[in-house]
This record gives structure tokens, C-alpha cells and sequence, in this order.
């Protein structure tokens, strides 16, 4: 990492990783799947000091996405999101908000991006990667420079997200894995929205869903 500083809290009730990620240079940080308590979250920014630039998501489930309305608000910063996630982010069935945390929510982004789409937030080069199987539209963030890639509910260690959800697809998500691996040299690191962090020889290696 040369630029980066990499913070986060664990928040929710399904023990979401939301990321921090800030720039050394700008100052400048971005917020990766703020999916609940927003109140921690502006808490632990104002600790890590700097200026948030922009919300990251890398897929619509609620778990991923509660806090982002709120943060949107209090900073005034845009929301990024895959093209293909649109319609589950609006939809509060398909991202499971209505039924499964008893407090409906969506999320309208500010900008949809489209596969292999590359974009300079808060002084860094970000690559999207649609990789859809955990849900339609769920992506994973590359940051070349850095060597790091946030892979939401994608890539877990030795694991990947469920499929058995609206929109998710275990052929899909099979593909997706190979296609980003393939993309990420052996040492990149990889920041999974649940559980502990991995690198991508490792998967390449170890992740039996290849
Ligand atoms: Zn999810």
C-alpha cells in the first residue's frame, strides 16, 4: 500500500465489513459499504481524521448499504454502484431490507458504473469489476496502485458468498471468482464484506470454489 490507509469497524447485525479508505496525500477517505450504524461510523472517521469523498458499495443487500442515506446526507458526497445492482438496490425485497432487518431501505446511487469502468475518487485509481453470482450486480473494487481489492460478498476467505438469495447464481459466482483472480496479481490484497482478510495467491490456491 502506498497512498493507503486502511481502517474499519464491523457493524450490524451480520458483522459487515465497512472499510475506510484514506489517502495519505489528500487526506481524502472513502467509505465502503457503510450497512449499518451510522453513528459508529462518522464516530471512528472523525478519529481516523481526514475528509470522506465518497461511498463505495459493492452490492445492494441491506447489510451493505443502511448507513449510506445517512452518511450521503451528513458529508455530502456521492453513492458509487454497479449498473447491473440498480434495480435491488431500489427494491427492498430483492435486498432483503423489508424482510429480514424489519427496516425497509433503499438506495438510489449517484453513479452507476459499468463493467471494467475506471474512476479517480479521493486521489485513487479504482477499477469496478462486476463479478455477479451473490447477487446480479455485486462488483469488487480494485485498486491497482495500492494492490488491493475490495471483494464484498464475492471472494471470502477460502469462500464466497451464497447464491441462494434474489438475483444470485453459484455458476455465475464460480465465474466471477476466476475472472477477478485472474485479474489481481498473486500478492494483491483482498478485503472480504465479511470475515477476515485474504490475498489473492492464496484463493488461487486454497478457495474451493475455483
Ligand atoms: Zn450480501
Amino acid at each position: 500500500m502506498k497512498n493507503l490507509i486502511l481502517r474499519g469497524v464491523v457493524v450490524g447485525p451480520v458483522q459487515t465489513n465497512c472499510y475506510f479508505l484514506k489517502n495519505k496525500e489528500s487526506q481524502e477517505i472513502l467509505i465502503v459499504d457503510p450497512g449499518a450504524e451510522p453513528d459508529r461510523i462518522i464516530q471512528a472517521l472523525l478519529t481516523l481524521g481526514g475528509k470522506p469523498a465518497g461511498i463505495l458499495l459493492t452490492h445492494g443487500h441491506f447489510d451493505h448499504i443502511e448507513a449510506a442515506g445517512e452518511l450521503r446526507e451528513h458529508y455530502h458526497i456521492p453513492v458509487y454502484a454497479a449498473a447491473e445492482e440498480e434495480k435491488l438496490l431500489l427494491d427492498t425485497t430483492l435486498n432483503l431490507s423489508a424482510g429480514w432487518s424489519g427496516m425497509p431501505c433503499s438506495v438510489k446511487a449517484d453513479h452507476y458504473l459499468t463493467d471494467g469502468e475506471v474512476f479517480t475518487l479521493a486521489g485513487f485509481e479504482i477499477h469496478m469489476l462486476l463479478s455477479p453470482g451473490h447477487t446480479a450486480g455485486s462488483c469488487c473494487y480494485w485498486l491497482p496502485e495500492e494492490n488491493v481489492c475490495l471483494s464484498g460478498d464475492t471472494i471470502f476467505c477460502q469462500s464466497c458468498g451464497r447464491t441462494d438469495l434474489p438475483t444470485g447464481s453459484m455458476s455465475e459466482i464460480r465465474r466471477s471468482l476466476h475472472k477477478v483472480l485472474d485479474i489481481l496479481p498473486k500478492d494483491a490484497d483482498i478485503f472480504p464484506g465479511h470475515g477476515e482478510q485474504t490475498d489473492a495467491g492464496f484463493e488461487k490456491q486454497h478457495n474451493p470454489y475455483l
